[in-house]
């Protein structure tokens, strides 16, 4: 039935996470989802009541630009340059996306050719793999290193894969391993981008959730990085509007044109309301982004210092919603993540679901509410505590 093409992909890690959840819901069990990492935190007021407003004006019904509307790509550049320092110009250089993942999911159907090479992470987000298997290309997986903090070494990728590589993924803030980037990777990695004549692709979806102070910079500080990359924004994990899809991509002009080609052909742009309640949200005051971030700080500490009350090896993440643990008995990520489950009731994600590089780790991601989290944290004690 399936063609070709789609059987060499897996369905979905999460999807076949929330069947998981059901069967045992349908047990009885109480079960605890840190799998995935959807905040439960409600968006910003102002912002819903802008989405509340725009549903009242019957030309936002109507189909958008596929753009995006020039109020949105206007307010993605402004924001850009307060946070960045870095200019756009939003008719060339900023297209809306249905969510970055409809972006990141398309871009390698743009921009390659059957057998191409794309070099993913390994660990990472899933979507780049199966978005480059998807356009028949050959994803080429670049370990993410922990002694480096996960940040691959450039020097280790083959110098006869990196000429014939089209296209890098990378994502900084990383999920799942929570590493960073620093602009000096990055100064490295453009200069490794045009010595080979890759186009970098750098997925920013959690710019804004970092803690004690730290501000994620984006690839395109970096002189010369427009030249050579694009790095993907999303207004979901900032905001808590996971539902409503909205995202942006920024950087070179040819490759913003070429999604933007894509999509024409594919989509009709996102619902209006949503762009104008998403103009409120980047241009309107960011207080309510620090609110959030403050509770995940709070659950940050909370999880990590009674994991490391059990003598679990947990490292404290300066960004993302999300903890990276190696499994602390050694024993397979699947195995553990089954341990848990069973003796528990609380879903964690198997690293090995994120690529081979990902084995001996689990994600736990504190995006559930604040006694859900304590309850899942209490069982987890009272399971793998001393004398049990
Ligand atoms: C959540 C997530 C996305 C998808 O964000 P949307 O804008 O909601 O599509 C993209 N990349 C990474 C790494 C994510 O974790």
């Amino acid at each position: 039935m399936e063609s070709k093409r789609l059987q060499r992909v897996p369905s979905y890690l999460f999807s076949d996470l929330d069947r998981k959840q059901e069967a045992l819901q349908a047990q009885g069990i109480d079960v605890i989802n840190l799998g995935v990492g959807d905040p439960d935190l409600p968006p910003p007021p102002h912002v819903v009541e802008a989405l509340q407003e725009a549903l009242k004006d019957p030309a936002n019904h109507r189909y958008p630009p596929y753009a995006g509307t020039r109020e949105f790509r206007e307010a993605a550049a402004q924001w850009f340059h307060r946070r960045f320092g870095v200019h756009l110009d939003p008719d060339r250089e900023v297209l809306v996306l249905i969510g970055s993942k409809e972006g990141l999911a398309h871009l390698p159907w743009a921009l390659i050719d059957p057998g191409d090479i794309v070099l993913v992470p390994d660990p990472g987000y899933p979507v780049y793999k199966t978005a480059v298997l998807l356009a028949d290309g050959e994803p080429y997986p670049v370990p993410l290193d922990p002694q480096r903090g996960f940040l691959p070494d450039l020097e280790s990728i083959p110098p006869g894969v990196a000429r014939r590589a089209k296209l890098f993924f990378l994502n900084y803030p990383n999920n799942p391993t929570a590493g960073t980037a620093s602009r000096e990777f990055y100064a490295d990695l453009v200069k490794y981008a045009q010595d080979y004549g890759i186009i970098l692709v750098q997925d920013n979806s959690y710019s804004e959730i970092a803690y004690d102070g730290y501000r994620p910079p984006s690839l395109l500080e970096i002189d010369g990085a427009k030249e050579v990359g694009v790095e993907f924004h999303s207004l979901s994990k900032t905001y808590c509007i996971t539902g409503w899809r909205i995202g942006f991509v920024v950087g070179n002009a040819e490759v913003v044109a070429a999604l933007g080609k894509l999509k024409t052909n594919l989509d009709s742009g996102v619902f209006r309301a949503i762009q104008q309640a998403g103009t409120v949200a980047l241009t309107g005051p960011q207080d309510g982004v620090l609110e959030r971030v403050e509770v995940f700080r709070r659950r940050r500490d909370m999880v990590v210092q009674r994991l490391r009350e059990l003598g679990w090896e947990v490292p404290l993440p300066k960004a993302t919603f999300y903890i990276w643990l190696p499994t602390p008995d050694g024993s397979s990520s699947k195995e553990f993540t089954e341990t848990v489950l069973e003796r528990t009731g609380v879903v964690v994600t198997p690293g090995s679901g994120y690529g081979e590089r990902g084995e001996g780790y689990v994600r736990l991601s504190i995006t559930v509410p604040d006694a859900r989290l304590e309850e899942a944290v209490n069982r987890i004690t009272e399971a793998f505590g001393k004398g049990t």
